[in-house]
């Protein structure tokens, strides 16, 4: 099943990008709740991009998968809790304050690394979401910027859950334009070569207004049970 779900989302994926000319979308696997054997199985099928939300799942998991997996960090961060995925973590996701880039920077200077990270923004201002107000994003660009161990790469959001996924178009049509005129200003050690938006409802959508990385669990690996 999971190799079924896996070429559904590829063809899709495909599909959508063959409508523009250059195009390149990454798929992230996010395989929270989701056990090793099946992390595995996707694994093998020459999947490298995992997302998890959670830090201590996620090292756990690391420890028994094989070295070269990428891991993501996509679910809000705790400053306290940096420490544990600096070492291996391929990328944040999450990053919507300057206090806790302060302590990703602290954390990947001790590693001798630079991490790479996305400023996640609240694009459809939800007061039960977390992320930055799109009007805050610049300013607290600019202060990490001048972080040597940390490299912004580019912004992240979770669109409103909706019944009808062109109903979030909109909101990924304005995190396409944020991304322009940040890019635009040509801020030394920043760069906007990510955008990460579309999860399993509205992937299709999200590329179609510019996304270049995908997050999917569901669509991929059935539905979550939160409750084992
Ligand atoms: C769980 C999660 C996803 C994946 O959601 P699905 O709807 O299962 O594809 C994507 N992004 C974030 C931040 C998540 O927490």
């Amino acid at each position: 099943m999971l190799s079924e779900n896996l070429a559904e989302i590829q063809k899709n994926i495909e599909k959508e990008t063959g409508k523009s000319s250059n195009q390149q979308v990454k798929l992230v696997a996010v395989s929270k709740t989701k056990a090793i054997p099946d992390i595995k199985q996707l694994y093998n099928l020459g999947v490298r991009d995992f997302g998890e939300n959670k830090v201590q799942e996620m090292t756990d998991k690391m420890e028994h998968l094989p070295e070269d997996i990428q891991w993501h960090m996509i679910g809000h961060l705790q400053r306290n809790k940096v420490k544990y995925i600096a070492p291996y973590v391929y990328m944040i996701h999450s990053v919507d304050s300057l206090r806790l880039a302060q302590e990703i920077e602290r954390q990947a200077t001790k590693n001798n690394r630079i991490i790479p990270i996305l400023i996640e923004v609240n694009m459809g201002r939800e007061a039960s979401k977390f992320g930055l107000m799109k009007e805050d994003v610049v300013g607290i660009i600019i202060e990490i910027s001048k972080m040597k161990h940390v490299k912004v790469e580019g912004l992240m959001t979770s669109a409103p859950l909706v019944e009808d996924p062109t109903d979030n178009r909109e909101i990924f049509q304005q995190m396409k334009q944020l991304s322009v005129d940040i890019s635009s200003e040509n801020i030394d050690n920043v760069d906007m070569n990510v955008l990460s938006m579309g999860m399993s409802n509205d992937y299709k959508i999200a590329i179609e207004e510019g996304s270049n990385l995908v997050r999917i669990g569901t669509k991929l690996f059935g539905n979550r049970n939160y409750n084992k």
